[in-house]
């Protein structure tokens, strides 16, 4: 049985309920989370304000850092932990799971090191003024957090709050909370005083409704779907609460007829089954060069037949979907593709070992997508790559955006000038030549434009964010 987080504690809820924790990879419970109502979130936040106007005011930069950093060793040295409890929990393949604990540390390490310099300026002004800024946090935010990578948002949201000198009220997804509950016991064992993470969980509609209304959330970060975003922007809006969004995407490949086809080809399937294309940023569509259409189609289906799917401890290229929802939800798309006569190039294979009862894809590359159809509209949320044609740049450019997200994209070219139009010209908060993703780097602000959202998290960038600015003036003659 789990319990929540508050204030260094392990809590149950006043709702004396609880939900089920289900392995996606054969479907069955194997643990209990508390189900989270209002006052359990209530409960959170005043733990949080009492830590921010206590102990943690009092502490300095460096100090912070010094926990941060402390946090990051034990998330370090308890990586096989946690990398069980996430793929167990998420369906993750171990070597993904093991990636994600890793970046976590390394968000907290980084963030580490910020803490100390994060700092205002001085404003030359009129004679007789002296005029600074300060950079002072929001108080208590708020992280409403998705399932795909719990410990990665978790990194990058709560690791950048803390940094700024936030205290945090966290509402992980209900299918996804057990590496965070661990990780905020391991806060306090580094040091990190009582109320600073908090973890509250439980469903969307109740725990992180109550969150979203909460008066005393000073800040909300929130990564999930289009629909609930809205639904937060609204709750936020009704008190002037600054949110951060980050609302997913359908980014991009395009592939020119001189890109290195040996060099794109993995990054270009990578891009669409890592985590089962349970990713924000996914590569869902491929935007191929006439020229090299047929060429490139015939590559990437023969890599897609050879991708294995199974359960998470057999550490395959794509494990399961989070749940019979997200399953369901990848069918209904493929089912109209089919009734659109939409032509599928290859697929992957589910292995023998993988029960029944587990929630499998195989991973699935489509060609010809009409620009229009909600396969190159859509996140599919699951390993379905939507190819499709262009012929110039313009073309490629046209269709790069012709779609509401704007959150990555990959161009594919040795042409030097080309790469430096097309990653002007293309609507993307992420745009990478030659590669995607770059290694995921914690130092690189991510975040969209558009549909995609607002507001930047990794990087120092997020620092600003999660900040706000004093302006002093002081008269002094
Ligand atoms: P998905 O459909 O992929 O699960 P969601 O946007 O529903 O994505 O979920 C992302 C996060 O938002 C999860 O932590 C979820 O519990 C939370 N959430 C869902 N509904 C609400 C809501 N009405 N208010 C606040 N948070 C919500």
């Amino acid at each position: 049985m789990q319990f929540h987080f508050i204030a260094n504690e392990a809590v149950a809820s006043t709702s004396a309920r609880t939900l089920p924790v289900i392995d996606p990879s054969d479907g069955q419970p194997f643990d209990e989370l508390q189900r989270g109502n209002a006052a359990d979130i209530d409960a959170a936040v005043r733990a949080a304000r009492r830590c921010f106007e206590g102990a943690w005011h009092r502490l300095g930069a460096a100090e912070r850092g010094r926990l941060l950093y402390r946090l990051s060793q034990k998330i370090a040295e308890h990586v096989d932990e946690l990398t069980l409890l996430e793929q167990r929990d998420c369906g993750k393949p171990v070597s993904q799971a093991r990636a994600d604990a890793l970046a976590l540390a390394r968000y907290f390490e980084f963030y580490a090191g910020a803490c100390d310099k994060l700092h205002g300026e001085t404003i030359p002004y009129q004679d007789g003024y002296s005029v600074f800024t300060w950079r002072e946090p929001h108080g208590v935010t708020g992280h409403i957090i998705p399932w795909n990578y719990p410990m990665q948002i978790f990194g990058r949201s709560v690791g950048g709050a803390l940094a700024a000198g936030n205290a945090c009220v966290v509402k992980p997804a209900e299918d996804a909370c057990l590496s965070l509950l661990r990780v905020a016991q391991l806060a306090a064992e580094a040091g990190f005083p009582a109320g600073a993470i908090n973890i509250v969980t439980g469903y969307g509609h109740e725990a992180g409704d109550a969150l979203a209304r909460h008066a005393g959330i000073d800040h909300i970060s929130f990564t999930g779907s289009p629909r609930i975003g809205t639904l937060i922007q609204q709750l936020a809006a009704e008190r002037h609460c600054p949110v951060t969004l980050e609302l997913g995407g359908k980014s991009p490949q395009i592939v020119f007829g001189d890109a290195d086809l040996g060099a794109a080809l993995p990054v270009l399937v990578n891009a669409i089954v890592q985590n089962a294309g349970q990713t924000c940023s996914a590569g869902s569509r491929v935007l191929i060069q006439r020229d090299i259409y047929e060429l490139l189609l015939e590559r990437l289906g023969h890599a897609f037949e050879a991708l294995r799917v199974g359960p998470a401890a057999m550490d395959l290229d794509v494990g399961p979907l989070i749940r019979q929802t997200q399953q369901q939800r990848v069918w209904d798309f493929l089912s109209d593709a089919q009734h659109a006569g939409i032509p599928m190039v290859a697929q992957g294979v589910v292995v023998d070992e993988a029960p029944e009862s587990g929630f499998y894809q195989a991973p699935t590359l489509l060609r010809d997508v009409p620009p229009g159809h909600r396969l190159a509209q859509e996140e599919v949320f699951g390993p379905v790559l939507a190819a499709m044609p262009f012929g110039d740049e313009d073309d490629a450019v046209a269709l790069a955006n012709a779609t509401p997200f704007g959150l990555a994209a990959g161009i594919w070219t040795t042409d030097g000038a080309r790469q430096f139009r097309m990653a002007r010209r293309v609507r993307a908060g992420q745009v990478f030549i030659n590669n995607y993703g770059a290694g995921g780097g914690v130092e690189l602000p991510f975040g969209g434009m558009k549909s995609s959202g607002y507001g930047r998290e990794k990087g120092f960038e997020a620092l600003y964010g999660f900040t706000t600015l004093k302006t002093v003036a002081v008269r002094h003659g």
